[in-house]
Order: structure tokens, then C-alpha cells, then sequence
């Protein structure tokens, strides 16, 4: 039987069945519950449980079925965080057990979201899983600050950067010469910390201390707030941004004077 979800209707869209016993790992997008996909909305509406990242917007998990139990996959039983194998184990036991499991991931469950592991821990356990895909932060976020990531006058590339590897650390594997010369726009997750680091290695491969960086904080959501200033000047005025925040580095941060239509609809609005 066709299950119907009250916001969609799945039969329309051709959604497939949520089936018991399996895995849906599904993005929920930077904040802004308007952008939910119609996939990650039929799978709110059906899962029996709902394990969800520190990072994924209250009001989104309001929309999962009344009788749904939601679990914190950061906090569970209020013991410390759950290591990545505990949370995979988890999901694989919740849908042998013959659940309907929705893996709720901030932004898109594979960019920086450990989206992978958990599918290849699945994989290996013969756990039938799918994989629902959200609007990444880092594209998703910047747009709600009126910079998007290329453009045709400015660059023709774009790289996706995470601030710290599994230590916490500057990720040093990265060549930060070559990116530095190489990487005309550079998007960072995870990188308000090591910012100050992160900025002297890309001055020192020979990023010039004028170019302009924003920093997006809870971008999507209503408290979202965006510092513009420069590479040279950024690590000293960032001090006290609010995270989760991403930062972008380059020329497309100079579309936003023109492009900040969050800014502008709110003026309409208090205008009018
Ligand atoms: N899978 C997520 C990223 C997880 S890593 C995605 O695709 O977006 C967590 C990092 O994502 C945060 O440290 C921050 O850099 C960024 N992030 C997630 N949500 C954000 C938001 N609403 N505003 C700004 N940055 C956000």
C-alpha cells in the first residue's frame, strides 16, 4: 500500500516505499525546513525512528510522524558522545529489529557528514539502505548570503574544504601551497577554530591579504548573520562569530553587495 504523508503525496511523485527494515540516510539540508526535498518530507512522515546530528533544525524535526522516536545520536541515554562504529552499529540494529530508520544528517549527509561511513557499515551488514541527498551548507548556506560559489566572470572552480581533519587539527595532508595558488574559491567547514592558521598558510602560498572572505553563521536559519571582511583582516574579526558557520574565500564574496536578497526582503518588509 502507497503510504500518503499529509505535507506530500508520495503516489504523485512516484516516491518509493519506506520499507521496514531498512536505512534511509538522508540530508535535511543547512536549516530552513523549506528546503527539504520531497524524499527527505516522505521520510519524516513514515520512519518509526529518527536518529538525528547535533546540527539538524528543530522546527525540521517537528515535521517527523507524531508516534516517531527521536533520537539524538550525540546524546544518547545522556552518556558522552557515541563514537562513529556505536552510531552505525545502532542503525544497523534499530532496522534488523524491522524499523523504518531515518538517519538525519545536517546539509547532505556526504559532505563532511560521515554520510559514507555509515552507508559502507550498512553495506557490509546487508542492511537495505538509501541514500537522500540535501543542500550542503556550503552551496545551500552561501546562497542565503547572496554569494553563490562560482560565477562565470570570477571562477571557474571551486573547493570544498574542511577546517580540521579527525585530530582537530589544520588537515595536513592537504598541499595548502598548491590550493593557495591553485583554488580560486574556497569554501571551509568546520573552520572557525583553526581559522587563524588556516589564513597564515594561504597569505604565505601567496593569497593576497586584500581578498574578500564572508563568514556565513546559521546561514538559512532566522538568526543567520554574515561578517564580510578580508583575508589579511578576517582571523581578528572573526573572534566571537556564532557557529555553525561556513567561510568562503574569494571574488564571489563581492556578488553579495549586490546579490544579499535576504537583506533586501527584510527591508521591504520593514519599510512597508
Ligand atoms: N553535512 C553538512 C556539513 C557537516 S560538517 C553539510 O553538507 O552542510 C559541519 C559544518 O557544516 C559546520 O561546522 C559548518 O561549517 C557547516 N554548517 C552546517 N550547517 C550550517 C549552517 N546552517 N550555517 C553555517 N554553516 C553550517
Amino acid at each position: 500500500m502507497a503510504l500518503r504523508s499529509p505535507l506530500i503525496d508520495s503516489a504523485l511523485l512516484g516516491l518509493p516505499e519506506f520499507d521496514a527494515g531498512s536505512v534511509w540516510l538522508v540530508g535535511a539540508g543547512p536549516g530552513d525546513p523549506g528546503l527539504l526535498s520531497a524524499l527527505a518530507l516522505h521520510a519524516l512522515a513514515h520512519a518509526d525512528l529518527v536518529v538525528y546530528d547535533a546540527l539538524v533544525d528543530q522546527r525540521i524535526l517537528r515535521l517527523a510522524r507524531s508516534n516517531a522516536v527521536l533520537e539524538d545520536a550525540g546524546k544518547r541515554g545522556g552518556r558522552p558522545s557515541p563514537s562513529q562504529p556505536d552510531i552505525s552499529a545502532r542503525i544497523i540494529r534499530l532496522a534488523r529489529a524491522g524499523n523504518r530508520v531515518l538517519r538525519l544528517k545536517g546539509g547532505d549527509p556526504c559532505v563532511f557528514g560521515r554520510g559514507g561511513e555509515e552507508a559502507l557499515a550498512l553495506a557490509a551488514a546487508g542492511v537495505p539502505f538509501r541514500i537522500v541527498p540535501g543542500i550542503t551548507a556550503g552551496i545551500g548556506g552561501l546562497a542565503y548570503a547572496g554569494i553563490q560559489v562560482t560565477h562565470r566572470e570570477t571562477n571557474s572552480a571551486v573547493t570544498f574544504l574542511t577546517g580540521h581533519d579527525s585530530d582537530g587539527e589544520v588537515p595536513g595532508a592537504l598541499d595548502w601551497d598548491a590550493i593557495a595558488r591553485g583554488a580560486p574559491v574556497l569554501v571551509l567547514y568546520m573552520a572557525s577554530r583553526n581559522l587563524p592558521n588556516i589564513v597564515a598558510r594561504l597569505l604565505a602560498g601567496g593569497r593576497r591579504p586584500d581578498e574578500p572572505v564572508a563568514i556565513v553563521s546559521k546561514a538559512t536559519t532566522p538568526t543567520q548573520s554574515v561578517l564580510v571582511s578580508t583575508l589579511g583582516e578576517i582571523a581578528a574579526a572573526a573572534t566571537g562569530v556564532q557557529t555553525p558557520s561556513i567561510i568562503v574565500i574569494g571574488e564571489v564574496v563581492r556578488l553579495r553587495a549586490a546579490l544579499d536578497w535576504v537583506g533586501a526582503l527584510e527591508r521591504r518588509k520593514h519599510s512597508s
